[in-house]
């Protein structure tokens, strides 16, 4: 429902191909597709937990902050969210604005094209239309060229804040989990600090193996999910079967030192009627 490009029912019908024994949908800051992701993985005899990603501004980055098994109902989590995308309109215009300046016309009405919901119009959108007008072979050449800092289609936004991300999915729920660590360009304090308020703030987990994780990420972040005592996650971060680099369900286990942060979660795994 936020910037993948099939349904949840596609997506459910992928995962069980694929062998998915326990799957999570986690849009970015949208619960909406929830209810149709529970119920064709229920149909599909598939165990499910409800999910979400929040974007969250931390020492001048984005971070995203995963929520696993919440309540999709909870008013502050659907509140938060809310707030959330808030300003996303208005980010993809300035983003458009700046294409318009190094020659890239309409950005913001091709982008809008592939956002389903304009609320939720992301960098991913500006990245297919610039694929579609032939500008670029890639939506991951888009990026490097066009919509990361410093590059003419890249807008700075302030997102939600660390503190508020963790607080709605624990109202939710649910348990916290930083998202892909090593994407993140911190330097080593700010990483440290990253951790170390995301745990003073009830946060819980963190990916270890993820799609964006190189072999030296799994080590990296078993061992820092060690010292921070966090469960550890394992996620796609599947988008397109055209863009994403990882499918659904093909990623290594996780190191056995490792607890996984499923096991914290039985209680709240939706299962086959
Ligand atoms: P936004 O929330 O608008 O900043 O867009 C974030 C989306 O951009 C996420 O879905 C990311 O997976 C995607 N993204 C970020 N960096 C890259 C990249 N280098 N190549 C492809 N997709 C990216
Ligand atoms: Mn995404």
């Amino acid at each position: 429902m936020s910037d993948g490009t099939l349904t949840p029912e596609a997506l459910a019908a992928r995962a069980i191909a694929n062998g998915v024994e326990l799957w999570a949908l986690t849009d970015h800051d949208e619960v909406g597709g929830q209810q149709r992701a529970r119920d064709a993985a229920r149909a599909a005899g598939l165990p499910y937990l409800a999910g979400v990603e929040i974007s969250v501004t931390f020492a001048g980055l984005t971070v995203h902050i995963v929520g696993l098994g919440v309540d999709p109902e909870n008013p502050e989590l659907v509140n938060g969210l809310a707030a959330t995308r808030d300003g996303r309109i208005a980010r993809a215009q300035e983003m458009a604005e700046g294409l318009a300046k190094v020659g890239i016309k309409d950005a913001f009405e091709g982008a809008l094209n592939y956002a389903g919901n304009p609320e939720l119009i992301a960098r991913t959108h500006f990245a297919r239309y610039l694929v579609e007008t032939g500008i670029c072979a890639s939506t991951h050449e888009v990026f490097r060229k066009y919509l990361v800092e410093g590059k003419p289609g890249f807008v700075d936004h302030r997102w939600a804040t660390l503190g508020n991300a963790v607080q709605w999915i624990r109202q939710a729920g649910g348990i916290a989990v930083i998202a892909h660590p090593g994407r993140y360009k911190f330097t080593v304090n700010e990483e440290y600090a990253l951790f170390t308020e995301f745990k003073a703030h009830g946060g819980r987990g963190v990916e270890v193996v993820t799609g964006s994780h190189t072999t030296a990420d799994y080590v990296k972040y078993a061992d820092m999910a060690i010292e921070f005592d966090l469960l550890a996650s394992r996620g796609s971060d599947f988008h397109s079967p055209e863009e994403s680099r990882t499918d659904l369900g093909t990623l290594p286990a996780l190191p056995t030192r490792l607890k996984p942060v499923w096991e914290a979660l039985m209680d709240r795994v939706q299962k086959a009627a």
